[in-house]
């Protein structure tokens, strides 16, 4: 069983993935933290993740230490991931790890932004978990000051905008909706609706 769930930044993919995954004993990928992990290596080696050379290195690299960092959620390491994550070359060293994770029995729930798309076209069920821009970034405001964190939100909101932009705008694996995905728009509902919606979705695709 492989279940593909894609959408902007702040939409609640990673809350649902995760409880999808406990719900059905299958194991979750995050792989924006893959991308999020290679633009946090090479910030820390004080590099520039604009340079095709460095990124990849970095990507090939990938030390599965840094997959657990409390860092990898700051703010401008989500915007270095969106910067690596638009070279080709970051992409392809980062596909095999995700292929192989899927594939390897249960199976998975894998979320980002082009698994249905790029990643796992054949996955038998893929989700687009969307919201408005205002409500994500309210979450991702409110998840900030809840860390103890300076947060502005006009700031977040602009942060989320222009990661959205660069992401759906990339010439390679752009964030899309596939067209065999189910949209779901989480504005307005909470995990648990959430959820449910997702699991309604999966009984009619299983
Ligand atoms: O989902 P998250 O916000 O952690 O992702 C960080 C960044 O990684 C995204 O803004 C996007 O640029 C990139 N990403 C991607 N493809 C994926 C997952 C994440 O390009 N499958």
């Amino acid at each position: 069983m492989i279940i593909a769930i894609d959408g902007p930044a702040g939409a609640g993919k990673g809350t649902l993935g995760l409880a999808l995954a406990k719900c059905l004993g299958l194991r979750h990928l995050d792989t924006g933290g893959l991308y999020r992990a290679t633009a946090l290596q090479i910030l820390r080696a004080g590099g520039d993740p604009n340079d095709p050379e460095t990124a990849e290195r970095a990507a090939r690299a990938l030390d599965e230490g840094v997959l657990g960092s409390p860092d990898l959620r700051r703010p401008d390491v989500g915007t270095a991931a969106s910067v690596v994550a638009a070279i080709p070359a970051v992409r392809q060293a980062l596909l095999d790890f995700q292929r192989a994770f899927a594939n390897t029995p249960p199976g998975a729930v894998v979320d980002g932004r082009d698994i249905g798309t790029v990643v796992l076209p054949d996955a038998p069920v893929k989700l687009y978990v969307t919201a408005s821009a205002e409500e994500r970034a309210r979450r991702r405001h409110k998840e900030l000051l809840e860390r103890g964190e300076a947060s502005i939100y006009q700031r977040v909101r602009a942060e989320i905008e222009a990661r959205d932009a660069r992401d759906a705008g990339r010439a390679v694996a752009p964030m899309r909706k596939a067209d065999d995905a189910v949209e779901i728009d989480t504005t307005d509902l909470d995990p648990e609706q959430v959820l449910a919606r997702a699991l309604a979705a999966i009984d009619a695709r299983t």
